[in-house]
């Protein structure tokens, strides 16, 4: 006789990363649900052309590995890196790591980040995206906080819009920490 084990939920609680405690925040089936949306208004925008996705790592390696599964169109993948965050805060300098291909010709160019905070990193990404020359060059981010944005440049796909706390998990650190919690947690006071 066959055992089936039902597996509940795992409770959220909060959690200690270092010498942080963070407070849940999303769960994962909300996240999912949210990469689906993404997920179709990118098919449905861009149907019958090529992409290339250009992901920012390292935060958006799962985000982007789960928003693929739902792609329905022919893409390539170059991935870029650039970073700014030390600890918690920016250091409003962004180090460029990683570049995008020099020619981006015939494709639709779509950078795909885990948050966009400041912007800084987009101000660094997208000229050299722009260098490439894309038919066409969007921006899609699983979270984005409003109140920090300048929106120098428009998000055209965006999964949540957050408070400007700092947050983890689902391939967000903080100091390398925390990027394979499947749940977003935010940095809570006690
Ligand atoms: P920006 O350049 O827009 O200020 O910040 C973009 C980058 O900073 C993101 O790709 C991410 O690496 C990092 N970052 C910004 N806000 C947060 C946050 O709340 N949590 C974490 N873990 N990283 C963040």
């Amino acid at each position: 006789m066959p055992l089936f084990i039902i597996s509940l939920p795992a409770l959220m609680e909060k959690i200690k990363i270092n010498d942080k405690t963070f407070a849940p925040y999303l769960r994962n089936n909300r996240i999912q649900a949210e990469i689906q949306r993404l997920a179709s208004e990118i098919n449905e925008r861009h149907r019958g052309k090529k992409i290339a996705f250009l992901p920012v790592l390292s935060g958006s390696f799962l985000f982007f590995a789960d928003l693929v599964k739902h792609i329905e169109l022919d893409f390539e993948v170059h991935f870029v890196k650039y970073k700014s965050y030390i600890g918690t805060d920016t250091t409003g300098k962004v180090q460029k790591l990683l570049s995008p291909p020099a020619n981006l010709n015939n494709r639709v160019a779509v950078i795909v980040e885990d948050i966009v905070d400041t912007g800084n990193t987009l101000k660094s990404i997208i000229p050299d995206v722009e260098n490439a020359q894309p038919d066409e060059l969007n921006i899609c981010t699983l979270l984005l906080k409003p109140e920090k944005y300048d929106a120098f440049y428009p998000v055209n796909f965006i999964g949540f819009e957050i408070e400007n706390d700092f947050v983890v998990g689902y391939g967000l650190d903080y100091d390398e920490a925390g990027r394979g919690l499947q749940h977003i947690y935010k940095l809570s006071n006690n």
